[in-house]
């Protein structure tokens, strides 16, 4: 298979926070390998800007450091030289004039212009208003957004409401990088390119649904943010929730920004409440070299958890009756991120009890090895009757698809050519980020007012014992995490 590389139009970006993790580790490694790949046209500018008084050489020495750590794929010198010489670095105070006229006498007339706050949330809305009062966002800039956005419903409007003084909403890219992965988009193909699953997606056919977002990493040197957060804020109100969404939405008239969008919010608005028995969180212990969650947020009474796996209802037509699981943690088994449908069973088995239950699975994996895998039941192979049993039908990408698996885009980078290109549609919209946070914080409110307590679980296990018992008593289990 050979992939086609269609060049997006020379742009001048802009990242505030350019010396941070985020644009360390995604971003810049990222847009690298999107140069690497011939994406990134010759004119393309990229300028690193954060309060640090750095020079260019400073920067793009910084630069390099983290494509050699983070680049990945096979590269030269050189290639690394000649995108260097697109990487210019500004000192920039987001809450200062500092830096803003150099700023400006940077952008160049006629190219796409975006900026990428990678810095706090606090600085979200000093950055839009000095990009206007410094003239240099135009009507066509685009500003791209990272999480988390606001920390519940009032946050999130507060911050909506202060973006839009400035920027129309579409200008604005609220970043899930989820959206960005290969299989994530590959479910919408699976869904609405074939004619095979579309008709058996609903509650008649598919007895319920899955979704794990499993970590192995603790909080590490997140802990004061963490603490403050938690696995249902961090995780679920985005990352989960676009998935559901994704799954569960009708199709869209067509594949566009708000076809899409106004599909996706139609889904978080029919979510039901999440009754407290359907709720269980969780909070790691100490296995013999990491400390215990509490002592890694170094607070000793915490009731952050990090750990949440819930059981919640979509109240519509095609959902009514069948049961969406959630369940996201850090220091579980295994770092595994997957989508499960669960079909029914067949109503009536012509081979018996002793045949025993089979359900067909539609796995989609987001990681490790992003794929797709179906359950399919078959024969057991050899004499001695009629014994059936469940075989994988696996398509992992990288083994479907060849070497255009290791070079497709990474989440980060994709969507950076997505706001280059101006394609909103796997980005979130102000109303999906406060209809979430709308189903999100009456859960939170819930636990809060019962001073409800998170239950301990063993480090690198599959979370709570709770959470095993609230598919257990719908006699249902959960996918094991490997
Ligand atoms: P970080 O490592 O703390 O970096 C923050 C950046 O902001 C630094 O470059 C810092 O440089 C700059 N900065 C701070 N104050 C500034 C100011 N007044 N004016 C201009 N620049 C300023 O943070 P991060 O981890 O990269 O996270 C950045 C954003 O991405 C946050 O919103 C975070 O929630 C989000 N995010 C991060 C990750 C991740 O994996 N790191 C994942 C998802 C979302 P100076 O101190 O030199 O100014």
């Amino acid at each position: 298979m050979v992939s086609r590389v269609i060049p997006v139009d020379p742009f001048d970006l802009t990242i505030f926070g350019g010396t941070g993790d985020l644009a360390t580790r995604k971003i810049l490694p990222g847009l690298f390998r999107r140069h690497l790949s011939g994406q990134m046209p010759h004119e393309a500018q990229i300028i690193g800007a954060a309060r640090s008084e750095l020079s260019d050489e400073e920067y793009r020495d910084i630069v390099r450091a983290a494509i050699a750590e983070f680049g990945a794929i096979d590269h030269s010198d050189s290639d690394v030289d000649e995108f260097l010489s697109r990487v210019s670095y500004l000192h920039v105070d987001a809450k200062g004039s500092a830096g803003w006229a150099a700023l400006k006498s940077k952008m160049r007339d006629g190219y796409v212009r975006a900026f990428y706050f990678s810095v706090a949330p606090a600085l979200f809305g000093d950055l839009a208003e000095r990009l206007h009062e410094h003239d240099i966002a135009q009507r066509d800039s685009r500003i791209v957004v990272e999480k988390p956005f606001g920390k519940d419903l009032e946050t999130a409007r507060a911050l909506n409401a202060t973006l839009a003084k400035h920027f129309r909403e579409d200008q604005i890219y609220r970043i899930d990088h989820y959206l960005g992965k290969e299989t994530v988009q590959n479910l919408m193909a699976v869904r609405f390119g074939n004619m095979l699953f579309e008709p058996l997606w609903n509650a008649q056919f598919i007895d319920h649904i899955q979704i794990t977002v499993a970590e192995t990493v603790g909080v590490g040197g997140r802990g004061g943010y963490y603490d403050q957060s938690g696995a249902m804020r961090d995780m679920v109100q985005n990352h989960l929730m676009q998935l559901l969404c994704l799954i569960a939405m009708e199709p869209p008239s067509k594949f566009d920004p708000d076809a899409v969008r106004d599909e996706k919010l139609k889904v978080i608005r029919a979510l039901d409440p999440v009754e407290p028995h359907h709720l269980v969180r969780g909070q790691y212990s100490a296995d013999g070299e990491q400390p215990d969650y509490r002592s890694a947020v170094d607070n000793p009474r915490s009731r952050t958890e990090s750990f949440v796996a819930l059981k919640t209802h979509i109240s519509n037509w095609r959902w009514a009756g069948t049961p969406f699981y959630l369940r996201t943690g850090k220091r579980m088994r295994a770092r595994s991120s997957e989508i499960a449908v669960v079909f029914k069973e067949t109503p009536h088995s012509i081979f018996g009890p002793d045949a025993g239950s089979h359900r067909n699975a539609l796995v989609i994996r987001l990681q490790p090895d992003e794929g797709i895998t179906l359950d399919v039941t078959i024969k057991e192979p050899g004499p001695g009757g009629m014994r059936l049993v469940d075989v994988p039908l696996d398509m992992t990408f990288a083994e479907a698809l060849g070497p255009d698996a290791e070079t497709a885009p990474e989440a980060y980078e994709r969507l950076i050519m997505d706001v280059i290109r101006g394609n909103q549609t796997l980005f979130m919209r102000g109303d999906e980020v406060e209809a979430a946070w709308s189903w999100t914080d009456p859960i939170i409110q819930g636990w809060e007012a019962r001073n409800d307590v998170p239950k301990p679980y063993d480090s690198g296990s599959s979370g709570p014992e709770d959470a095993l018992m609230l598919l257990h008593r719908d006699g249902r289990k959960w996918r094991e995490i490997r």
